[in-house]
């Protein structure tokens, strides 16, 4: 009996920090399983030096630089399929905080003020790749077929998404927010009343004990859940550490700061210190590039 033709497949990493090869690598078993129909032609993993046409690309990371748009453009054009996998090429991820500097404080911050020897930089700077002014989505720099949220995706979910791509399926990521998966109890913020849940807002040092089995928030402590697409299963609240987010706002939140501020509204004061003590740090810190924050909006021309 003819076996059927296994699937070419490439893989590559932009502006990033290769975890998301790495939650490729977790996913074990199931990986070796994905092997067996398909046939990887070009990877960062492989020393491989011209991209070759491929049924399906998975791309890591945003657009921070004039190489990672080349490659980009390249695998859109040679892949039948692409899938943006991570909260980086879903959304600029961690290194779009930098859209919040000047690019030339970037580049010191980097290769001056540090100890490292940068000197190289300039002497080399016409046949380094251009750093852009700002890091955007690789979902904002070419179309991309299916996108995968995550810091990394967690392997299980990377999987299966993958594997659905491949039988011609589509991937299925949950649409709900984290605390709809979240085992820990919430009681109180269901309750329609006069006062708010806490009035105080913790950071976890501040307290002497933190219950592993109530949700953070009517503990006063700022939880991303309620602002953050399920999938995850919420690792970080099993490990009695509030969500930080990694996987981005659901799909119908504008923007992820945005729907955290609206879903605080009711039962914690926490809007306005959350804005004004860390804005970015709590509300952005993935998605910073796709946010509405104004002095991004400024730096990206709009
Ligand atoms: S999404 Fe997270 S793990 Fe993946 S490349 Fe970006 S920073 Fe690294
Ligand atoms: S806010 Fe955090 S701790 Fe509370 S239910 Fe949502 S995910 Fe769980
Ligand atoms: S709990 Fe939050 S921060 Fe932790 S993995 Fe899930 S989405 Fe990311």
């Amino acid at each position: 009996m003819a076996t059927a033709p296994k699937v070419t497949a490439a893989t590559s990493w932009l502006h990033t920090c290769s975890g998301c090869h790495m939650a490729l690598l977790d996913m074990h078993e199931q990986l070796l399983e994905l092997l067996t129909v398909v046939d990887l032609r070009y990877s960062p993993i492989m020393d491989v030096k011209e991209i070759p046409k491929v049924d399906v690309a998975l791309i890591e990371g945003g657009v921070g630089n004039s190489q990672n748009e080349s490659v980009a453009k390249e695998l859109r054009e040679k892949a039948g399929t692409v899938i943006a996998f991570g909260s980086c090429a879903c959304f600029g991820g961690l290194p779009g905080l930098r859209n919040l500097y000047d690019v030339k404080d970037v580049k010191d911050r980097a290769f001056v003020d540090t100890v490292t020897d940068g000197s190289g930089v300039e002497q080399h700077s016409d046949v380094l790749p251009t750093l852009f002014p700002t890091v955007r989505p690789l979902t904002e720099v070419i179309h991309v077929d299916y996108a995968i949220p995550g810091c990394p995706p967690r392997p299980d979910l990377l999987g299966a998404a993958i594997g659905a791509v491949l039988r011609g399926e589509e991937p299925v990521i949950p649409t709900k927010n984290l605390c709809s998966e979240c085992q820990r109890e919430q009681a109180e913020m269901h309750k329609p009343q006069r006062e708010f849940v806490t009035k105080a807002v913790h950071a976890l040092f501040e307290l002497e004990e933190i219950n592993p089995t109530k949700c953070f928030l009517e503990q006063g402590i700022l939880c991303m859940g309620p602002a953050t697409r399920a999938g995850c299963k919420g690792p970080c609240v099993e490990a009695n550490f509030p969500c930080r987010g990694c996987n981005g706002p659901p799909p119908e939140a504008l923007e992820q700061g945005g729907k955290m501020v609206d879903s605080l509204a009711t039962i914690l004061p926490a809007g306005a210190l959350m804005f004004s003590e860390d804005t970015v740090g709590t509300g952005y810190r993935f998605t910073l590039p796709v946010s509405i924050i104004p002095s991004v909006m400024e730096g990206r021309g709009a």
